[in-house]
């Protein structure tokens, strides 16, 4: 019984970024470079999910500028 207790918070993967889930294909996908500056306001995982437009019934950001 030599087991000395193993550290738990030692679990640092590079998986060590933020997670999202994409408003359209309800995936989990993780933080990236060409995200760093608008990261808050990134919804889809990719372009293409990005044009899919799943769900047009929510609430409208209308960017209209
Ligand atoms: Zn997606």
């Amino acid at each position: 019984m030599a087991k000395k207790s193993e550290p738990k918070n030692t679990m640092r993967k590079k998986a060590d970024l933020p997670q999202k889930i994409c408003a359209s294909c309800h995936r989990p996908f993780s933080w990236r470079k060409k995200w760093k500056d608008n990261w808050d306001q990134v919804k889809y995982c990719s372009q293409r999910c990005q044009g899919k437009r799943a769900q047009p019934t929510q609430s409208a950001d209308c960017n209209t500028q």
